[in-house]
């Protein structure tokens, strides 16, 4: 069972792209229904907001523990604000659950093109993935153990990353919730099922 954190933004997209791959989905509101899966996404929408509303569930410190005991988490846009270590052009203050060993520039890409759409190429995906960005956030800079997935190929931001991996973690500076293509969930539910393969293993090591 994959959980949405359902406090803001576009949630009921992430939960119908679950159920087109397949997979049992959960909105999260509480720290006991967040007890109850296996892995998180967590949509876009406002980060500020977000994690305002993360504290006023009292969802900010088990989010913390499950990211630091390995729970595969996918942030998309604010999402990726949210796991980010660090944020450029932050509200002032703006705290992040952090998990992610990224520098992360939100309404990086300026507003005159705050919201644009282009083809990428995803590492781990097979073909043209369509991406719509949203004032979204770019990447940075990155930390040795993230593996950078996808770069912006044209136009003024060409080269800027837009999808990283470091471990359990995912995020995308777009939504790819929208649209109908469900190849980045399946990404991200493989990520969860070797997951869940490895405790498997860990567990039965242990138990030797
Ligand atoms: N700009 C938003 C933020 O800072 C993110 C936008 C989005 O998620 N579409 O949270």
């Amino acid at each position: 069972m994959i959980g949405v954190l359902a406090l803001q933004g576009d949630v009921r997209e992430h939960l119908r792209m679950l159920e087109e791959v397949g997979v049992e989905a959960l909105p999260v509101r509480r720290p006991v229904e967040l007890a109850a899966v296996e892995g998180l996404i967590i949509p876009g929408g406002e980060s500020t907001t977000m994690i305002r509303l993360a504290g006023i569930f009292g969802l900010i410190a088990p989010l913390r523990q499950r990211i630091a005991e390995g729970m595969p988490t996918f942030g998309t846009c604010a999402g990726m604000i949210l796991l980010a270590d660090r944020i450029e052009d932050g509200a002032a203050g703006q705290e992040t659950l952090g998990g992610l060993d990224i520098t992360v520039r939100r309404n990086a890409f300026g507003r005159q093109v705050d919201s644009f759409e282009e083809d990428l190429s995803l590492a781990g995906i097979a073909g043209p993935v369509h991406a719509i960005f949203i004032r979204a956030p770019w990447v940075e800079s990155v930390g040795a153990d993230v593996e950078v997935l996808a770069r912006v190929s044209d136009g003024p931001a060409a080269g800027r990353i837009v999808a990283v991996r470091q471990g359990q973690l995912m995020a995308t500076s777009f939504h790819p919730e929208v649209g109908g293509d469900a190849r980045v969930h399946q990404l991200f539910v493989d990520l969860v099922r070797r997951a869940r393969t490895q405790r498997r293993t860990d567990d039965e090591t242990k138990r030797d």
